[in-house]
């Protein structure tokens, strides 16, 4: 599943054949995604320069000169590439053609994805109710601290809750507790200020070690015949239940919090 170093990744890997073109024309060859492309705002967009990509969480937004954007989410399986011709994959949903002759398009094999048009000043429901990344100035030590100073639920959860901090899913929940020396079982409320500060600062490492090593596979964004891969970081401890610890002798455990996997050591955690 594209986490928030993947998004970043795609978006960084489309950027240069984007920027500052118009789409021409868009074609829908699928429209069975976890919300229908809007295909009647179509119009709005087309023939109008692209101003702005940027990324949030794990959306990626795309910016129109004329006040209306596009927000992309790669669900479960989805991606970007960009071609000079299309030359069709099984799963390419969503064609955009581009004011350079090139093609955008968007592929996805379980359909949880979603491309939408809104106006960028107006609310949209998806950005809403979303926290800030640890990226952002917001995610800040007191920010953190605030939010989860009287919560009952455990750190792990928190660090998946988008209401709280985005772009953090269970893979990196695991490394970044693991890192931070703190139980995924430990409720928030327990969690200190400089835990918090903590938090952030590995959250922000190893997001970036993550986003580093997708640097390499950029290239792959222009390419007709594959889809762009994800890349995987050394994990610490996710998926390593059984093994030993590389900071304690301890072997790193599996539990299951809220139907999702957590993987930690219990000694060198707490
Ligand atoms: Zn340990």
């Amino acid at each position: 599943m594209p986490e928030l170093p993947e998004v970043e990744t795609t978006k960084r890997g489309i950027e240069p054949y984007i920027s500052n073109q118009s789409i021409k024309k868009i074609l829908v060859r699928n429209n069975k995604l976890r919300i229908p492309f809007n295909k009647k705002l179509a119009k709005e967009i087309t023939n109008i320069e692209i101003s702005d990509i940027k990324r949030r969480a794990k959306y990626i937004i795309v910016d129109f000169a004329n006040g209306y954007s596009i927000v992309i989410h790669l669900g479960m399986t989805g991606n970007l590439r960009v071609s000079k011709k299309i030359k069709y994959l099984k799963h390419d949903h969503i064609i955009f053609y581009l004011s350079s002759g090139n093609v955008l398009i968007y592929n996805d094999v379980r359909r949880f994805g979603l491309i939408q048009i809104y106006r960028t000043n107006e609310s949209f429901f998806l950005l809403d109710n979303n926290g800030p990344d640890p990226f952002e100035k917001e995610a800040n030590a007191d920010y953190l601290f605030n939010k989860i100073k009287k919560s009952t639920a455990s750190i792990k959860s928190i660090l998946l809750n988008h209401k709280v901090i985005s772009g953090i899913g269970n893979i990196y929940a695991s490394e970044i507790l693991f890192a931070t020396n703190i139980s995924p079982t430990r409720l928030g409320k327990d969690v200190s200020y400089d835990e918090c500060k903590k938090i952030l600062q590995e959250s922000k490492k190893i997001l970036s070690k993550a986003i580093k090593a997708g640097g390499t596979t950029l290239n792959d964004y222009f390419n007709a015949e594959s889809k762009p891969g994800y890349f995987k970081i050394q994990l610490k401890v996710y998926g390593r239940d059984g093994q030993k610890c590389s900071k304690c002798e301890s072997n790193i455990l599996k539990i299951t919090q809220s139907n999702r996997s957590t993987y930690f050591c219990k000694e060198s955690q707490n």
